[in-house]
Protein backbone atom coordinates (compact mmCIF):
# COMPACT_ATOMS: atom_id res chain seq x y z
CA UNK A 1 0.00 0.00 0.00
CA UNK A 2 1.39 3.38 -1.17
CA UNK A 3 2.02 6.34 1.61
CA UNK A 4 -0.52 9.45 0.85
CA UNK A 5 3.12 11.43 0.22
CA UNK A 6 3.99 9.10 -2.45
CA UNK A 7 0.26 9.36 -3.85
CA UNK A 8 0.80 12.68 -3.80
CA UNK A 9 4.30 12.88 -5.58
CA UNK A 10 3.07 10.32 -8.54
CA UNK A 11 -0.48 12.80 -9.17
CA UNK A 12 1.82 15.92 -9.40
CA UNK A 13 4.23 13.89 -11.77
CA UNK A 14 1.32 12.83 -13.94
CA UNK A 15 -0.24 16.25 -13.84
CA UNK A 16 3.32 17.93 -14.72
CA UNK A 17 3.64 15.27 -17.68
CA UNK A 18 0.35 16.30 -19.23
CA UNK A 19 1.08 20.20 -19.14
CA UNK A 20 4.43 19.32 -20.94
CA UNK A 21 2.57 17.10 -23.25
CA UNK A 22 0.06 19.45 -24.37
CA UNK A 23 3.03 22.54 -24.24
CA UNK A 24 4.87 20.50 -27.20
CA UNK A 25 1.84 19.78 -29.10
CA UNK A 26 0.81 23.10 -29.04
CA UNK A 27 3.90 24.77 -30.13
CA UNK A 28 6.47 22.30 -32.25
CA UNK A 29 8.83 24.51 -33.79
CA UNK A 30 9.49 28.00 -33.22
CA UNK A 31 9.62 28.37 -36.92
CA UNK A 32 5.82 28.15 -36.83
CA UNK A 33 5.51 31.78 -35.08
CA UNK A 34 8.06 33.88 -37.10
CA UNK A 35 6.90 35.95 -40.26
CA UNK A 36 9.35 36.80 -42.91
CA UNK A 37 7.33 38.50 -45.43
CA UNK A 38 6.67 41.39 -46.30
CA UNK A 39 9.95 43.00 -45.31
CA UNK A 40 9.70 46.25 -43.51
CA UNK A 41 11.27 48.92 -46.40
CA UNK A 42 14.64 50.58 -46.26
CA UNK A 43 14.85 53.96 -44.80
CA UNK A 44 18.24 55.15 -43.80
CA UNK A 45 17.89 57.61 -40.68
CA UNK A 46 19.82 60.58 -40.50
CA UNK A 47 22.97 61.10 -39.03
CA UNK A 48 21.54 63.04 -36.35
CA UNK A 49 18.66 63.01 -33.96
CA UNK A 50 15.76 65.31 -35.78
CA UNK A 51 17.28 65.11 -39.41
CA UNK A 52 15.30 63.88 -42.49
CA UNK A 53 15.33 60.72 -42.56
CA UNK A 54 16.06 59.17 -46.26
CA UNK A 55 12.25 58.92 -47.45
CA UNK A 56 11.36 62.13 -45.91
CA UNK A 57 9.72 64.94 -48.07
CA UNK A 58 11.38 67.99 -46.52
CA UNK A 59 9.28 70.84 -46.39
CA UNK A 60 11.60 73.48 -45.24
CA UNK A 61 15.44 73.21 -45.15
CA UNK A 62 16.54 76.34 -44.50
CA UNK A 63 16.76 77.86 -48.35
CA UNK A 64 13.35 78.55 -49.50
CA UNK A 65 9.42 78.14 -49.49
CA UNK A 66 8.98 76.50 -52.48
CA UNK A 67 6.79 74.08 -50.44
CA UNK A 68 4.52 76.24 -48.97
CA UNK A 69 1.87 79.27 -50.08
CA UNK A 70 -0.49 81.61 -48.62
CA UNK A 71 -3.31 79.93 -47.11
CA UNK A 72 -5.67 82.65 -48.24
CA UNK A 73 -5.11 83.27 -51.99
CA UNK A 74 -2.37 80.24 -52.62
CA UNK A 75 0.22 82.97 -53.86
CA UNK A 76 4.31 82.26 -52.83
CA UNK A 77 4.25 81.83 -48.95
CA UNK A 78 5.95 85.79 -47.89
CA UNK A 79 7.31 85.12 -44.81
CA UNK A 80 11.00 86.05 -44.03
CA UNK A 81 13.61 83.05 -45.00
CA UNK A 82 17.18 84.12 -43.54
CA UNK A 83 20.30 82.56 -41.87
CA UNK A 84 18.61 79.42 -42.44
CA UNK A 85 15.38 80.20 -40.12
CA UNK A 86 11.84 81.41 -41.76
CA UNK A 87 10.41 84.06 -39.55
CA UNK A 88 6.76 84.66 -39.57
CA UNK A 89 5.14 87.72 -41.12
CA UNK A 90 2.22 88.47 -39.18
CA UNK A 91 0.96 91.07 -41.95
CA UNK A 92 1.00 88.17 -44.74
CA UNK A 93 -1.23 85.62 -42.89
CA UNK A 94 -1.00 81.50 -42.53
CA UNK A 95 0.73 79.70 -44.55
CA UNK A 96 0.80 76.17 -45.58
CA UNK A 97 2.12 72.84 -47.68
CA UNK A 98 1.81 73.37 -51.79
CA UNK A 99 1.06 68.87 -51.07
CA UNK A 100 -1.74 67.45 -49.36
CA UNK A 101 -1.54 64.22 -47.08
CA UNK A 102 -3.53 62.47 -45.00
CA UNK A 103 -1.54 59.97 -42.50
CA UNK A 104 2.19 61.48 -41.53
CA UNK A 105 4.81 61.71 -39.33
CA UNK A 106 5.92 65.25 -39.19
CA UNK A 107 9.16 67.14 -37.50
CA UNK A 108 9.35 70.82 -36.97
CA UNK A 109 11.27 72.90 -34.87
CA UNK A 110 10.49 76.32 -33.50
CA UNK A 111 11.78 79.12 -31.47
CA UNK A 112 9.78 81.96 -29.60
CA UNK A 113 12.53 84.96 -29.57
CA UNK A 114 14.89 86.02 -26.81
CA UNK A 115 12.92 88.81 -25.99
CA UNK A 116 9.58 87.85 -26.09
CA UNK A 117 6.86 90.02 -24.58
CA UNK A 118 3.06 89.90 -23.78
CA UNK A 119 1.33 87.08 -21.38
CA UNK A 120 -1.00 84.39 -21.44
CA UNK A 121 -1.96 83.82 -25.15
CA UNK A 122 -0.16 87.38 -26.49
CA UNK A 123 3.13 85.90 -25.88
CA UNK A 124 4.62 83.69 -29.02
CA UNK A 125 1.44 82.63 -30.08
CA UNK A 126 1.37 80.53 -33.44
CA UNK A 127 0.82 76.74 -34.07
CA UNK A 128 0.60 73.91 -36.55
CA UNK A 129 -2.40 72.97 -38.13
CA UNK A 130 -2.57 69.57 -38.70
CA UNK A 131 -4.90 69.51 -41.86
CA UNK A 132 -5.63 72.90 -43.43
CA UNK A 133 -9.17 72.57 -43.66
CA UNK A 134 -10.08 76.25 -45.36
CA UNK A 135 -9.09 79.48 -44.87
CA UNK A 136 -7.70 81.49 -41.61
CA UNK A 137 -7.66 78.79 -38.71
CA UNK A 138 -9.48 75.80 -40.37
CA UNK A 139 -8.47 73.18 -39.47
CA UNK A 140 -6.88 70.59 -36.17
CA UNK A 141 -4.22 73.17 -33.93
CA UNK A 142 -1.15 72.06 -32.08
CA UNK A 143 -0.75 74.87 -30.44
CA UNK A 144 2.76 76.88 -30.16
CA UNK A 145 3.23 79.72 -27.52
CA UNK A 146 5.62 80.40 -24.89
CA UNK A 147 4.61 77.86 -22.08
CA UNK A 148 8.35 78.59 -20.30
CA UNK A 149 6.66 79.92 -16.98
CA UNK A 150 3.75 82.11 -18.88
CA UNK A 151 0.64 80.61 -17.44
CA UNK A 152 -2.19 80.42 -19.93
CA UNK A 153 -5.59 78.21 -19.88
CA UNK A 154 -4.10 74.44 -20.08
CA UNK A 155 -5.69 73.17 -22.96
CA UNK A 156 -4.54 76.04 -24.89
CA UNK A 157 -0.48 76.20 -23.79
CA UNK A 158 2.26 74.77 -26.06
CA UNK A 159 1.83 71.27 -27.39
CA UNK A 160 -1.87 71.54 -26.49
CA UNK A 161 -4.24 69.70 -29.44
CA UNK A 162 -6.12 73.34 -28.83
CA UNK A 163 -8.87 73.86 -26.99
CA UNK A 164 -9.69 69.89 -26.73
CA UNK A 165 -6.28 68.28 -24.84
CA UNK A 166 -3.64 69.59 -22.52
CA UNK A 167 -0.65 68.32 -22.81
CA UNK A 168 0.58 65.51 -20.75
CA UNK A 169 3.36 67.53 -19.39
CA UNK A 170 5.04 71.26 -19.95
CA UNK A 171 8.12 70.41 -21.93
CA UNK A 172 9.02 74.16 -22.86
CA UNK A 173 12.03 75.05 -23.53
CA UNK A 174 12.95 79.01 -22.37
CA UNK A 175 12.32 81.75 -25.20
CA UNK A 176 15.77 81.85 -27.35
CA UNK A 177 16.30 78.19 -27.77
CA UNK A 178 15.21 75.64 -30.39
CA UNK A 179 12.24 73.45 -29.38
CA UNK A 180 11.01 70.21 -31.47
CA UNK A 181 7.51 68.67 -32.32
CA UNK A 182 7.64 65.45 -33.29
CA UNK A 183 4.04 64.02 -34.81
CA UNK A 184 2.30 61.47 -35.44
CA UNK A 185 -1.42 62.30 -37.29
CA UNK A 186 -4.11 59.93 -38.27
CA UNK A 187 -6.40 62.13 -40.43
CA UNK A 188 -10.17 61.39 -39.77
CA UNK A 189 -12.15 59.01 -41.95
CA UNK A 190 -15.42 59.93 -43.62
CA UNK A 191 -18.31 57.96 -44.81
CA UNK A 192 -19.66 58.01 -47.48
CA UNK A 193 -22.34 59.96 -46.90
CA UNK A 194 -20.17 62.44 -44.93
CA UNK A 195 -20.51 61.75 -41.28
CA UNK A 196 -17.35 60.92 -39.20
CA UNK A 197 -16.40 57.25 -39.58
CA UNK A 198 -13.05 57.46 -37.22
CA UNK A 199 -12.20 60.78 -35.42
CA UNK A 200 -8.32 61.61 -36.07
CA UNK A 201 -5.72 60.92 -33.38
CA UNK A 202 -2.75 62.62 -33.19
CA UNK A 203 0.75 61.86 -30.80
CA UNK A 204 2.66 64.35 -30.14
CA UNK A 205 6.57 64.39 -28.34
CA UNK A 206 7.68 68.21 -27.52
CA UNK A 207 11.58 67.83 -26.95
CA UNK A 208 11.33 64.48 -27.09
CA UNK A 209 8.73 64.28 -23.88
CA UNK A 210 5.76 62.40 -25.26
CA UNK A 211 2.78 65.52 -24.07
CA UNK A 212 0.12 63.54 -26.63
CA UNK A 213 -0.44 59.99 -26.16
CA UNK A 214 -2.79 58.95 -29.19
CA UNK A 215 -5.10 61.25 -28.23
CA UNK A 216 -8.20 61.35 -29.97
CA UNK A 217 -9.32 64.59 -31.90
CA UNK A 218 -12.71 65.59 -31.66
CA UNK A 219 -13.30 67.95 -34.60
CA UNK A 220 -11.83 70.63 -36.26
CA UNK A 221 -10.60 73.35 -33.84
CA UNK A 222 -12.59 76.20 -32.30
CA UNK A 223 -11.92 79.22 -30.46
CA UNK A 224 -15.36 79.60 -28.95
CA UNK A 225 -18.05 76.33 -28.47
CA UNK A 226 -17.77 72.82 -29.27
CA UNK A 227 -15.28 70.99 -32.17
CA UNK A 228 -17.40 69.38 -35.14
CA UNK A 229 -16.20 67.54 -37.99
CA UNK A 230 -16.81 68.55 -41.60
CA UNK A 231 -15.84 66.24 -44.30
CA UNK A 232 -12.53 66.75 -46.39
CA UNK A 233 -10.17 64.47 -47.98
CA UNK A 234 -6.16 65.11 -47.86
CA UNK A 235 -5.14 68.41 -46.62
CA UNK A 236 -2.00 70.75 -46.32
CA UNK A 237 -0.43 71.17 -43.14
CA UNK A 238 -0.46 74.99 -42.28
CA UNK A 239 1.61 76.93 -39.86
CA UNK A 240 0.08 80.18 -38.15
CA UNK A 241 0.27 83.85 -38.59
CA UNK A 242 -1.72 84.45 -35.23
CA UNK A 243 -2.78 88.22 -34.49
CA UNK A 244 -1.07 88.81 -31.39
CA UNK A 245 1.24 92.30 -31.07
CA UNK A 246 4.09 90.13 -29.66
CA UNK A 247 7.40 89.75 -31.74
CA UNK A 248 7.27 86.78 -34.70
CA UNK A 249 8.15 83.43 -33.74
CA UNK A 250 10.52 81.50 -36.17
CA UNK A 251 10.85 77.79 -37.56
CA UNK A 252 13.43 75.40 -39.08
CA UNK A 253 14.05 71.80 -39.93
CA UNK A 254 10.18 70.69 -41.46
CA UNK A 255 9.71 67.64 -42.62
CA UNK A 256 7.04 64.99 -43.24
CA UNK A 257 7.10 61.08 -43.67
CA UNK A 258 3.86 60.16 -45.38
CA UNK A 259 3.10 56.68 -43.74
CA UNK A 260 0.09 54.14 -44.77
CA UNK A 261 -3.27 54.54 -43.08
CA UNK A 262 -4.45 52.56 -40.37
CA UNK A 263 -5.64 49.02 -41.40
MG1 LIG B 1 -2.09 79.35 -32.01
Amino acid sequence: MKSKSVMRASALLGLSGLLVGSLALAQTKPEETEVWKPTPSVVTPAREAGGAPSDALVLFDGHNLDQWVSTNDKSPAGWTVAGGVVTVDKTRGNIETKRAFRDYQLHLEWRIPADITGAGQARGNSGVFLASTGPGDHGYEVQIVDSYENATYVNGQAASVYKQHPPLANASRKPGEWQAYDIVWRAPVFGADGAIARPATVTVLHNGVLVQDNATVAGETVYIGKPAYKAHGAAPIKLQAHGDPSAPISFRNIWVREIPPRP
